[in-house]
């Protein structure tokens, strides 16, 4: 198990319960500048992959940085920025309504797509939004009944995070996603994690295959599910006991409880 660890030369880290507890309040998980600066001591490539929406690559990057970490723009992908890549590989001037936060809107801006209030639009792009109003999700319905694309930036059913002084779960961008889809009988396109498309990216843009690659992250649904279906050997990092959880069948390739075992494990 070890030495085929060893072997790896690519690492895809989430961000969220990985490396910082939640964008929302983001403090470093301990352990985890260690790692990542022995990885890259030890010539291992290196990359983020996010199922974030609510901010932009720019934001985590900077946030990362003044903990300490070496990264850039580069070596990150989040719900947003591949949902941006996709629409723009679609329609590159696409027209989009959005229901989603800042992170959304800064990086399908910076793609140069077109984002509209309203009037018709070519794409409905549905991600996390803890502003939401019922007369948006009304909005969205009607637009993808007329034929605009339902796009699901980032296919979370509920994530952890702090809102107005309130720390625990919220809904997904996947749950108000669903909304729509039910209401205008349209299956949504989803963009992120567990879905194959980012994961093929972040390979072909390192020029590693499937094998050669392992994913680290913290939720079993999006970034065990994720690397198994896009055959890339999965880590498990998990502070809670495994048992209740093993009854989803998703199998982890590895399971540690921090960044530290992780560490002795490459050592
Ligand atoms: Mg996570």
């Amino acid at each position: 198990m070890e030495n085929k660890l060893k072997l790896k030369s690519l690492f895809i880290f989430d961000v969220e319960g990985v490396l910082m507890d939640s964008v929302d309040r983001p403090r470093p998980v301990a352990g985890a500048l260690k790692l990542l600066d022995r990885l890259e001591a030890m010539g291992k490539k290196l990359h983020i992959l996010s199922n974030v929406s609510r901010k932009s690559r720019r934001w985590i990057v900077e946030i990362l940085r003044q903990q300490g970490f070496k990264v850039a723009s580069d070596n990150i992908t989040t719900a947003s920025s591949a949902t941006a890549s996709y629409l723009r590989a679609w329609k590159p001037q696409a027209r989009c309504f959005l229901i989603g936060e800042e992170g959304l809107v800064e990086e399908l801006s910076a793609a140069g797509l077109e984002l509209v209030e309203e009037g018709p639009a070519d794409a409905v792009v549905v991600a996390v939004d803890r502003k939401v109003t019922y007369q948006r999700l009304n909005h969205a319905m009607k637009l993808v009944k007329s034929g605009a694309r339902l796009v699901c930036a980032g296919p979370n059913p509920v994530f952890r995070g702090v809102f107005e002084g309130e720390e625990g779960y919220f809904l997904g961008g996947k749950a108000l996603c669903e909304a729509i889809a039910v209401a205008s009988g349209t299956p949504p396109k989803y963009v992120g994690k567990p879905y194959p498309e980012v994961f093929e990216q972040v390979l072909e843009r390192y020029g590693t295959k499937p094998d050669g690659a392992a994913m680290v992250g913290d939720k079993l649904e999006t970034d065990v599910l994720g690397a198994k279906i896009s055959k890339i050997f999965s880590i498990y990092l998990t502070r809670e006991s495994l048992g209740p959880k093993l009854s989803w069948g998703i199998l982890p390739d590895l399971v540690v409880k921090n960044p530290e075992e992780l560490l002795t494990l490459l050592e």
